[in-house]
């Protein structure tokens, strides 16, 4: 990915000297599965948008020993480049969607993206680091513990920059759902749906996040050309590993089609790939697509 220069946001804020690495894993220190992240979801965790991303689910796919070493994690050259990384891909995320927003007519209200370690409070509850990247609508953040890279690199052999560019303009993507008012629809049918339909709809939502983040891939590239051979299929890759069928392969449980909250990886790597080959926001209407 080709980003050294570009301008940087002044949206990103750094959280990782706060001291919030206390114990305990996942929201309100419980541990967190992959059952106890569905049954949450299901129950209508915030606002429908499930806060914790596709890439949250992550937390459930094994020990969780990766947030202690984040506890006291020495600021290091590499992270502090991934820190730069973070704040030139939300610039270029904020260039994009105002654009976008403005040629359909609206206000593009940017979002602001905390950086941390350990454990952050947000208006969704206590964030920490082993629920992965989110997104909270109730204060319109995107939260990241940069950590989060090595279990993609490591864990998940989804290395490279626009990979994790990726996972940003997920959670953006995220942000516009909410800004176009889609996530309170969404919660407000998921009170009235069975667990099953509560869970379709909380997967049409992510595949939609995964649409914008190729919507946001394809006008930046246009407008900065930003990637380079070899990116996409990193970005792929990143969400072939992380779509719900390999994280449940991975906790050695069965799949099962019904609990899915983000969708397959070859639903997600779809989706992506409409939103990076059409850049157009209609092409991402995942929910009256009839088939995902
Ligand atoms: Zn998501």
């Amino acid at each position: 990915m080709r980003w050294e220069g570009n301008r940087e946001s002044e949206n990103v804020e750094d959280h990782r000297g706060d001291g919030g690495g206390g114990g305990g894993f996942g929201f309100g220190g419980r541990s967190i599965g992959i059952g106890t992240i569905v049954v949450a979801l299901v129950g209508g965790w915030v606002l429908g948008v499930n806060p914790m991303t596709i890439l949250g689910l992550l937390s459930g796919g094994g020990p969780v020993q990766v947030s202690q070493q984040q506890q006291q994690r020495p600021r290091t050259e590499g992270n502090d480049r991934e820190y730069k990384l973070m704040k030139v891909v939300l610039a270029d995320t904020e260039d994009v969607w105002k654009d976008l927003f403005r040629r359909n007519g609206g206000t593009y209200q940017m979002p602001k993206m905390k950086v941390f370690s350990g454990a952050i409070q947000t208006a969704c509850g206590t964030g920490r680091s082993a629920t992965g990247p989110f997104y909270c609508p109730g204060d319109q953040d995107i939260y990241i513990d940069l950590d989060f890279f090595r279990l993609l690199e490591q864990r998940f052999r989804a290395p490279g920059e626009f990979a994790q560019a990726y996972v940003v303009a997920h959670e953006v993507g995220h942000h516009v759902q909410n800004l176009m008012g889609l996530s309170d629809k969404v919660h407000n049918a998921q009170r009235n749906a069975s667990e099953r339909q509560a869970n379709a709809l909380s997967v049409r939502l992510e595949l939609q996040a995964d649409c914008f983040a190729g919507v946001w891939a394809y006008h930046a590239n246009r407008a900065r050309s930003i990637i380079e051979k070899g990116d996409v299929e990193a970005a792929l890759n990143a969400a072939t590993a992380i779509g719900d069928d390999a994280l449940q392969k991975q906790s050695g449980g069965e799949v099962m089609p019904d609990s899915f909250t983000h969708g397959s990886s070859a639903q997600r790597v779809r989706w992506f790939n409409r939103g990076i080959e059409s850049g157009e926001i209609a092409q991402c209407n995942t929910f009256e697509a009839r088939q995902l």
